[in-house]
């Protein structure tokens, strides 16, 4: 048994106790709740050990305010020698708990090698292995060459700006040579990046009237109708037809894809708490909000033209027909190479530590990474990390502490790699 996997396995109690101290710390987005508890929690930890770490605040970042403030956590390792930077990079908040539980989602209960809770698996259980890894490497390797540096973040499942993206802003990756991003990807895959995402709002107009004399008026609705049928009829299967080389899971995900988040049209809802009826209006708006999801073969400004052009076609066909549209939000795709550094180097950790060949992967959805890449301007960034990704926002999520002692060990081997040159030992 090598000496790392031992300094791992000596601190399985130490890394079931560290996951359930951050489960239950309750760090729900949105609001954003006690970011600063958990910096704090696990500043005091790493200082002890001798870490320097440093508080950030995203002040004036989307959510940030006196009673949710965007508190996030770097702490460094570096013994002053020359070498690479390596960081790991987990956030710390979590999503609302929802319904459906039947363990207590904040209790951190641990049952026959899990550990339940919101957040166990996405992914406080995945930065608890990282800091269990680098802390096991430090303690053989007290005087690495390079430095070692441990993020928790705010916000990534809001979008990361309080979070990752400001830390970016502020140049905190530009020194920084590889990035570990420890999402519950599963142990022995790694996630190069993720398809870029496109959100747009489409507003029809139309003329109110009586709706007894729907004739007088023109219904926004109506032209709606018109802009779903043309999508359905042409651009969902359109969509369906263009594929990815990237390796997206699950399968369906290799298309590029379209969703529509939400239609409103006519008369705004009128509350849970009002018992009359409506009035008869013929509607003069209708708006929907579109997510479309694309490939690293697609180009955006010809994403966006291809809607434009189903709205022209629309338009053409409808003598009446007006339109809006709005950009909400963009993400380019973003996949790191199978040849940079961070992902050679962990998948030999990984076919040493589990036996057999590293899957590769792409995130269907975005997380930090495209922060990373696009304002870091870093491209050597992974999600590597404990945990089924399927459980992430779920009722009963969990992560298995086996699972996160072997990521650990993964882990652990990378930094042997990247600092001190060591090739992973074999066992
Ligand atoms: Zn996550």
């Amino acid at each position: 048994m090598d000496s790392l996997r031992l300094e791992i396995e000596n601190r399985r109690d130490d890394l079931i106790r560290l996951t359930q101290d951050l489960i239950r710390i309750p760090t729900l987005n949105p609001p954003g709740r006690h970011y600063r508890e958990i910096c704090d929690y696990l500043a005091a930890r790493l200082t002890a050990g001798g870490w320097t770490c440093e508080m950030i605040r995203a002040h004036g970042a989307p959510g940030d305010s006196e009673e949710f403030p965007r508190w996030n956590l770097i702490a460094r390792h570096d013994p002053g020698r020359p070498g690479e930077c390596v960081h790991f990079n987990g956030h710390h908040d979590v999503v609302e708990v929802g319904h459906g539980w039947r363990r207590d989602p904040f209790g951190a209960e641990l049952d026959q090698g899990r550990i339940y809770g919101r957040g166990a698996c996405d992914m406080k259980g995945g930065l608890a292995a990282a800091i269990v890894a680098a802390e096991a490497f430090v303690a053989r390797h007290p005087d690495h060459p390079g430095r070692i540096e441990i993020s928790a973040t705010a916000d990534e499942e809001s979008g990361g700006f309080g979070g990752v993206a400001f830390l970016a802003e502020r140049g905190a990756f530009a020194h920084v040579g590889h990035v570990i991003i420890p999402e519950p990807l599963h142990k022995d895959r790694i996630c190069l990046g993720h398809r870029g995402v496109w959100w747009a709002e489409i507003e029809t107009h139309g003329r109110i009237a009586h709706g007894s004399m729907p004739f007088l008026g023109d219904s926004a609705i109506r032209h709606m109708g018109a802009v779903l049928d043309e999508m359905e009829r042409r651009l969902f299967p359109l969509l369906r037809t263009r594929r990815t080389d990237m390796p997206v899971i699950p399968e369906g995900a290799k298309s590029s894809t379209l969703n529509i988040n939400s239609i409103h049209g006519g008369e705004p809802d009128l509350g849970p708490g009002f018992t009359g009826l409506p009035a008869p209006c013929v509607a003069d708006r209708c708006r929907i909000v579109i997510d479309r999801r694309f490939l690293i073969e697609e180009d955006l400004a010809e994403v966006k033209r291809e809607v434009t052009a189903l709205l022209e076609k629309v338009r053409a066909e409808r003598p009446t027909f007006t339109y809006e549209i709005r950009d909400l939000f963009e993400v380019i795709p973003s996949m790191t190479e199978r040849g940079a550094p961070v992902v050679r180097s962990t998948a030999a950790a990984i076919e040493r530590v589990l036996g057999r060949e590293a899957g590769y992967v792409v995130s269907p959805g975005t997380y930090d990474q495209k922060h990373i890449d696009r304002i870091g301007k870093l491209k050597n960034c992974i999600a590597y990390g404990p945990g089924v990704l399927d459980l992430a926002h779920q009722p009963d999520e969990w992560i298995g502490v086996q699972d996160m002692l072997d990521s650990a060990r993964v882990m652990a081997l990378v930094l042997d790699d990247l600092l001190n040159g060591a090739p992973p030992p074999r066992g």
